[in-house]
């Protein structure tokens, strides 16, 4: 069986811990390796050769720094396929998704291709008698990445690319669920050209996340997961001086107004609420009925869709949706329809006793669609982060605003609507951080900013875009005078022993 231990200093490594989890296949169910989950030793180990590395890597010019993300990004191409069955067989979703996970990466990684132009400073001429200011970005050093399982392509692309092309060093720890893509991509980065220590993997769980937030040199960290995790991380990394990021769950809110394109809204919703068997942070799982009959029509178009819908392995073509990442999550998954039923919603489609023929033990649920759910329910308050739709029903724009605006999440929000008034005073008013008029899963691109609002994002920087540069760079501001007259004459001269 296929042993996953770090990447650090440019190769592959076994580590010195004894500890290791499982990596399964979730289309099967089987154990398909064995990842080893880091002691602080090997943490160190990483950040010795990240920090031996940056020094000089900091020197090397924004341009040939460009250069080496332009190289990596073909080499990602070229290998596109073998990486999304990689990701699709350790992940679970279908390949076309994994293709999406790569691609939305390599947009990033684009952005990161551009960088120099953001490492440009300001300058003041002139900001007193013979004083002139301006300001320069540096990288901060060494600076770490913890991702989740979920996006193990994109979200270390998002996070790596800009970091490096700012010229740090970076430690990435990946999801101890999929760790294969993220050590491929770290291979491709050295064949790119990126000297060795300047991206390194460290497979690991708590342990190593604690030893990250707690390492002398790491300057900052850039945190994807659970809120619960994502808060944690922000006061601990904060409280030992780090400069942290740390985004969260979610629970977006798709609001479908009564002048909707009906045919597709239910088209997006249904994509965006069970694609990638809803894990995704921008899924939407909530869809609010704004008006009379509106829930009737929607339900009327929903349901063909939804009985459409076709579960399968990850490498099946055919298939909508794959598998959920584990066991252990399938089970929270039917937890929560059993507790959607007890709080009283409206079960109108039960995946709980969806079995696949052949694929017994994979890892799946059936499409799942609640209606009359309520803002009191738990099962609305909670992320479930899986192929589970919630139907609400609001009487007025007004009041389907307030349910978003008040859940505890802010990651994205949707609105179907031909009314251009209403949703431009939706997007203006909703207490969310990423909004999207007709557009179910409001990402956005690589040269924007992604990051959600309330427990969605701990820290004030988004990922990617001018903020990712910002997060992996510090400003410096000089403010020069030159002295007048023969510089020879100047006591500033060096002296000698004459
Ligand atoms: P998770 O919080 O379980 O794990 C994320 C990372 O934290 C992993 O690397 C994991 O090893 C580490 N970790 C887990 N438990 C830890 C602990 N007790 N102490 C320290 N570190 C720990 O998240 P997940 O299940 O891998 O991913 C799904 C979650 O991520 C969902 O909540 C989803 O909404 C969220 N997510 C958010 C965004 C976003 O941008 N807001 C994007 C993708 C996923």
């Amino acid at each position: 069986m296929e042993k996953y231990g770090h990447f650090i200093a440019g190769a592959r490594v076994a580590g010195a811990s004894n500890r290791a989890a499982d990596v399964f296949n979730p289309s099967t169910g089987e154990v398909k390796a064995q990842v080893a989950l880091a002691s602080r030793e090997d943490m160190d180990q990483a950040v010795a050769a990240a920090a031996a590395a940056q020094a000089e890597w900091a020197t090397v010019n924004p341009q040939r720094r460009a250069r080496v993300m332009f190289k990596f990004k073909s080499l990602v191409e070229a290998d596109a396929d073998n990486l999304a069955r990689l990701l699709s067989e350790e992940h679970g979703k279908v390949i076309a998704d994994s293709h999406g996970d790569l691609q939305r990466g390599l947009e990033v990684i684009e952005f990161a291709c551009g960088i120099p132009h953001l490492l440009k400073g300001e300058y003041t001429e002139g900001a007193g008698p013979g004083i002139d200011v301006y300001s320069m970005r540096q990288p901060l050093g060494v600076v770490a990445g913890i991702t989740p399982f979920n996006f193990p392509a994109m979200i270390p692309m998002w996070m790596f690319g800009p970091a490096i092309a700012c010229g740090n060093a970076f430690i990435l720890k990946p999801s101890e669920k999929d760790p294969g893509v993220p050590l491929r991509l770290a291979e491709l980065m050295m064949e790119a050209g990126a000297p060795e220590g300047i991206l390194n993997v460290v497979n690991g769980d708590k342990e190593a996340v604690d030893a990250i937030l707690e390492h002398p040199l790491i300057r900052a960290v850039s945190f994807v997961g659970s809120s619960d995790i994502a808060q944690y991380v922000y006061a601990t990394g904060t409280a030992n001086g780090k400069r942290v990021q740390a985004m969260g769950g979610a629970k977006n809110h798709g609001i479908v107004l009564p002048d909707a394109d009906f045919d597709q809204a239910v088209k997006d919703i249904v994509g965006a609420a069970f694609g990638s068997a809803g894990e995704r942070c921008m899924a939407l799982p909530v869809t609010v009925a704004v008006g009379d009959g509106t829930a009737e029509q929607l339900l009327e178009r929903l349901l063909p869709e939804i009985e459409n819908l076709r579960v399968g392995i990850s490498t099946d073509e055919q298939a909508h949706y794959g598998p959920v990442v584990t066991a252990a999550h399938r089970q929270r998954i039917l937890d929560y329809i059993d507790l959607g039923v007890s709080e009283g919603a409206e079960l109108v489609v039960d995946g709980r006793e969806f079995s696949l023929q052949g694929y017994e033990n994979g890892f799946y649920v059936g499409p799942t669609l609640f209606d009359r759910v309520t803002a009191d329910m738990k099962t609305y308050q909670d992320e479930i982060f899986g192929p589970v739709m919630q139907i609400m029903r609001s009487d007025s724009m007004e009041e389907a605003i307030t349910l978003p605006s008040s859940h505890q999440y802010g990651n994205g929000v949707a609105i179907f609507t031909r009314n251009g008034k209403a949703a431009r005073e939706f997007a203006q008013k909703v207490n969310v951080g990423m909004v999207g008029i007709n557009v179910p899963i409001p990402v956005p691109v690589a040269y924007h900013t992604f990051g959600g609002w309330k427990r969605s994002a701990f820290g004030d920087a988004n990922q990617h875009g001018t903020e990712g540069v910002r997060f992996f760079t510090k400003i410096k501001t000089i403010t020069q005078r030159w002295p007048e007259g023969d510089v020879a004459d100047q006591s500033f001269v060096i002296p000698t022993m004459q």
